[in-house]
């Protein structure tokens, strides 16, 4: 019997694997950093035995609010991740579970990983609506993708941003990009042929492939959170930040949405940018209007739950929203979508899944088209 973890975002240690009843496990740090929280590993030659898998150090993880009703996705064919039950006692993670195969494999959330990243940019390009630029290079050296896509007409067009995963761990947010990106370039969608026609949509489908590939929760190769680098990321410490943050000041921006996962809280839901010391009616009436429309959508969506809107001038700089909506005087968002399940909506065998991602991408599409088609805008 072994655990392993040596693939794209793998992280577990293991502690203790000599007895299958009680197999002792512990989450990696992010390099240089405190954070954990993400897992990934596989387990083989247990088929057939009844394990206890227990993730030991639960309780010190960046949202241990995360684990609680809590069930991990398991996978033997690694395409299809069912939920399973998870149960946290005195701050370990459990997981009873007895192999119908000779290799099963345990994940925080479904893995998006960098080869199928590859493969979405190179499926994207295949359409001719669909441009690209490498940014740059991140610390491990890695490419830095930005794709564009727009269709020929003669209307002056809208920029709008999409970046997804700054958050590493937070994989349904590339999830939610493959459908944006897979709508956006189905040329038998009307929608999309019309947002196309009058926007030029630029997408980073991930915002930290060495965080990602490394198996970190929250930072890049550097330790650090990127989405507290906004206000001055550096090509040392930062450079995705930095690369996209001046791709952004060259094209202008007049809409952005920041596509992350919450580990605890059971909901989809939006945060704006509240806290600017200059939030204007008006600014409120276009953030009302996108949730409101996109709640209308998807009953996945809703506006009851979320984290608390920010008093007015005590907006957080260093974070995409508030610094781009502070740059470029646009509607900002950040877009959380759930580790666990939505609690109106819930699936008990796969709970928040990617094709709920995507289709929630394809409805904060519509709910776009239709904000910058309206009066607030
Ligand atoms: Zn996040």
């Amino acid at each position: 019997m072994q655990i392993s973890q040596e693939f794209d975002s793998g992280n577990i240690e293991v502690i203790d694997a000599s007895r299958h009843d009680d197999i002792r496990l512990q989450i990696r740090r992010d390099e240089q950093s405190g954070f954990y929280q993400w897992f990934h590993f596989r387990l083989t030659g247990a088929k057939g035995l009844p394990c206890r898998l227990t993730i030991t150090n639960a309780a010190g993880a960046a949202y241990p609010d995360g684990f609680r009703n809590y069930r991990v996705l398991v996978s033997y064919d690694r395409q299809e991740w069912r939920r399973h039950d998870t149960s946290l006692n005195g701050g370990e993670l459990s997981i009873a579970v007895t192999p119908e195969q000779d290799s099963v494999y345990f994940a925080y959330f479904i893995p998006y990983s960098m080869e199928r990243h590859h493969d979405l940019i190179a499926r994207a390009l295949q359409s001719p609506m669909c441009s690209h630029q490498n940014l740059g290079a991140t610390l491990d050296g890695q490419d830095l993708d930005l794709l564009k896509l727009t269709a020929a007409s003669s209307s002056a067009k809208r920029r709008c941003w999409i970046i997804a995963r700054q958050h590493p761990g937070e994989s349904m947010a590339q999830w939610w990009m493959e459908g944006c990106i897979e709508k956006l370039l189905d040329p038998e969608d009307p929608l999309s042929q019309q947002l196309l026609r009058d926007n030029e949509i630029y997408l980073v489908a991930n915002m930290n492939p060495d965080g990602s590939r490394r198996g970190h929760l929250r930072t890049n190769a550097a330790g650090r959170n990127l989405n507290r680098e906004w206000e001055s990321p550096s090509m040392k410490a930062s450079p995705e930040v930095y690369l996209v943050k001046q791709a952004m000041l060259a094209t202008g921006v007049d809409f952005f949405l920041d596509v992350h996962g919450d580990e605890s809280l059971p909901y989809c839901f939006i945060a704006g940018t509240e806290g600017l010391a200059n939030w204007s009616e008006q600014d409120q009436a276009r953030l009302d209007f996108y949730r409101g429309r996109l709640a209308e959508l998807n009953p996945d969506f809703q506006t009851e739950k979320g984290y608390p809107p920010k008093p007015r001038g005590t907006a957080n700089l260093t974070m995409s929203t508030a610094q781009t909506a502070h740059l470029h005087s646009c509607l900002a968002m950040t877009l959380e979508m759930p580790f666990k399940d939505t609690t109106a909506t819930p699936d008990p065998v796969y709970g928040w899944s990617t094709q709920r991602c995507k289709t929630l991408a394809h409805s904060c599409l519509q709910a776009m088209a239709d904000y910058l088609a309206s009066d607030v805008y």
